[in-house]
């Protein structure tokens, strides 16, 4: 019989082995660049979960060689003020990475900003001209961090995607678009369903993949899975039990652990690849705007 735990994807262990790889890359790049791969975080105004996402990059990036200028504003600044701050990141030439931690104060105009940040350098991969290769199945620019941290673990737990039917729940830009992208060029059959798809369990019902990307506690329950089908989590909700904020999934794990393959666990299944898929971002800005070969290691198997 097969074990609740065999059935768990652990994002941790698929992240520090994805670390390993980018220790070596950025060995490499160091080399030669005659310096360390660098990102800039900018970080505007009070959001705790923000404060802790942001803590957490620039405590991996300082553990793994990369060099990291942590930039923080007050919720007051003007757009165009950050606007500038960012045209002067774009110039400076030790500067590989450049990522504006989402969301921004209503002031400012999230499309703006992404739009002002060198593709080159956006790390985050948000900037339309990134998303427009991803797109047109072009792996070779920024890819968004969460959609390819899922796209690498299911890769090294199912081996080739090839025919597999994969269905999201969730269409935003940062995860759910840029995912049917990736499922795409990976060979799947992708569907991409939202808050206005009727009969939600009909599509999600035919996924050899399910991801779910909705930012709704456990909304997905046994009744929208198929058997064996393996599930992955994006969700992360905040939720307060007995006076303790608990992070809870999309996914009801509980209720849909006997009937799937496979399973990302929340925390701990897409959460530490998505900083680990930033490392890898930086270091594969760190090749490329300077004109080096990129060996891409995500994709090439
Ligand atoms: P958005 O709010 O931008 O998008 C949510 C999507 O879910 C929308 O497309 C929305 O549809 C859809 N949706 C909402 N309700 C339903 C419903 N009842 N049935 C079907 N679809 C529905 O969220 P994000 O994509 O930014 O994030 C999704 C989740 O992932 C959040 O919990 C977020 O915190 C988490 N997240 C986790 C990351 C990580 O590193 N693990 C990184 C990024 C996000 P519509 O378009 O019609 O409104």
């Amino acid at each position: 019989m097969i074990s609740d735990n065999m059935k768990i994807i652990d994002g941790i262990n698929h992240s520090q082995n994805l670390i390993e790889s980018v220790k070596e890359l950025i060995l490499k790049s160091e080399r030669l660049n005659k310096r360390k791969p660098s990102i800039a975080v900018i970080l505007i105004g009070e959001n705790s979960a923000s404060e802790i996402y942001v803590k957490n990059k620039i405590k991996t990036a300082e553990n793994i060689g990369i060099i990291s200028k942590k930039i923080l504003y007050n919720s007051a600044i003007t757009e165009k003020e950050l606007l500038n701050k960012i045209k002067e990141l774009n110039q400076q030439k030790d500067i590989d990475g450049i990522l504006v931690q989402l969301p921004l104060p209503m002031h400012i105009s999230e499309d703006k900003v992404i739009l002002s940040i060198d593709p080159k350098k956006d790390v985050d991969g948000f900037h339309p001209i990134n998303l427009g290769n991803l797109f047109l199945g072009n792996n070779n620019g920024m890819i968004p961090c969460t959609p390819l941290g899922c796209i690498y673990m299911l890769k090294k737990e199912l081996g080739p995607l090839n025919g597999l039917n994969a269905t999201i729940v969730g269409r935003s830009n940062i995860v759910g678009k840029p995912l049917q992208s990736l499922l795409l060029k990976e060979n799947c059959t992708t569907t991409i369903t939202h808050s206005k798809t009727r009969n939600l369990s009909e599509f999600t019902l035919k996924a050899d993949i399910l991801i779910a990307a909705i930012g709704m506690t456990e909304f997905i329950d046994n009744s929208y899975v198929k058997d064996k089908a393996t599930v992955i989590d994006v969700g992360i909700n905040r939720k307060k039990i007995n006076d303790k904020i608990k992070i809870l999934g999309d996914v009801n794990f509980n209720d849909v652990i006997n009937k799937v393959n496979l399973i990302t666990p929340v925390p701990g299944g897409v959460g530490p690849m998505t900083i680990a898929c930033l490392m890898y971002n930086t270091v594969k800005a760190s090749f490329l705007r300077n004109n080096h070969e990129f060996k891409e290691i995500i994709f090439d198997e």
